[in-house]
């Protein structure tokens, strides 16, 4: 077992499944599409600035109609204002522009990662800035915020963009942490009651089988990371929609640069249906809950994305096109034929 493995293996959420199960999602993987055609996917946690056009490709013939992309880290911390500035306009000018070119909506939160909450002097300047983005079309919730290391500029960041939800009117995406899962996750949704912030505006995200009883017990929303190795397994998701139900569960990919699956939304999808979860059940938590949701920003129109978006190539985004001259966006990958 590689050291990376090892590692893995240690995070109490880490999914190991059984030799059948492997089986099983080798066919799914294979097949998985034949379970469903005529689904429409909502992902509410995928960072397409970190992924390819044949990425939007793969989502979009999957079914992913439409995507919420929120604002993180970059892998690594950022020197200064302007690259959060940079990275804040991309999410609603040039990414959501990219979007389109291959037929999918593209919404975005916009807030302060806890990592980066943790460099106090340059947070200062994030919160000054914030505002100016929360306001802006297609932004449908603060986030993502949270807790990574738990620490007491987390928490003081944490309440503040709070504060600006509260009045921007918009939904918070909250990140839980993977250390002291639980904790982080209690603190969240304190703070946010003591912030006077009803539990239906709260998306708390990457739940597991520690966490999901409270939040919804509380009332807050629970989403649900399909992470390849670590928080949930797809296998694990199915088990939980059998025991808690649709209301209120939503699952996404949270795809970004590391190791994650942009298509885990519709697989799991597939898999629920193969494992007797109805039609209504898979939509609930795959689609429309999402909407619920993060539509309470006042933001989501679902006639955007409801019916097929028109792909227009001739569109320019400042003068800037996903296309090499002559190009078409669409290309057929199923094609062994690269002209
Ligand atoms: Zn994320």
């Amino acid at each position: 077992m590689c050291q990376k493995h090892s590692e893995i293996s240690q995070n109490p959420s880490h999914f190991e499944g059984t030799a059948e199960e492997h089986e099983l999602s080798k066919t799914v993987q294979a097949n998985y599409m034949d379970y469903i055609k005529d689904m429409k996917f909502f992902d509410p946690h995928i960072h397409m600035t970190s992924r390819t056009t044949d990425d939007y490709t793969s989502l979009i013939d999957a079914g992913v109609v439409a995507i919420i992309e929120p604002a993180f880290w970059l892998g690594q911390p950022r020197t200064g204002l302007a690259s959060f500035k940079d990275y804040f306009s991309s999410l609603v000018g040039w990414e959501r522009f990219r979007s389109s070119q291959f037929g999918i909506k593209h919404y975005c939160t916009i807030g302060l990662n806890s990592r980066e909450a943790n460099n106090e002097a340059l947070a200062e300047q994030v919160m000054e800035i914030l505002p100016l983005f929360l306001y802006k079309e297609g932004v449908v919730g603060v986030g993502e915020i949270g807790f990574d290391d738990q620490t007491a500029a987390e928490e003081k960041y944490y309440r503040l963009q709070l504060e600006l939800s509260k009045d921007a009117g918009l939904p918070v995406q909250v990140h839980t942490p993977h250390r002291d899962k639980k904790k982080g996750t209690e603190l969240s949704m304190s703070i946010a009651l003591e912030h006077g912030i009803d539990p239906s505006m709260v998306i708390i995200d990457h739940n597991n089988e520690e966490t999901v009883e409270s939040v919804l017990d509380q009332g807050f929303w629970a989403a649900f990371t399909i992470y390849p190795f670590t928080k949930m397994g797809n296998e694990r998701m199915v088990e939980l929609v059998k025991k808690y139900g649709s209301e209120r569960i939503m699952i996404n990919s949270a795809a970004d640069w590391g190791i994650s699956d942009p298509l885990a939304v519709p697989k799991t999808a597939a898999l629920m249906k193969i494992k007797g979860i109805s039609d209504e059940d898979i939509r609930l938590v795959t689609y429309q809950n999402a909407i619920d949701a993060f539509a309470q920003s006042g933001q989501i129109n679902v006639a955007d994305f409801e019916s097929p978006l028109v792909i227009d190539q001739s569109l320019k985004f400042n003068g800037n096109t996903v296309l090499r001259g002559g190009q078409i966006p669409r290309v057929d990958k199923n094609s062994i034929f690269i002209s």
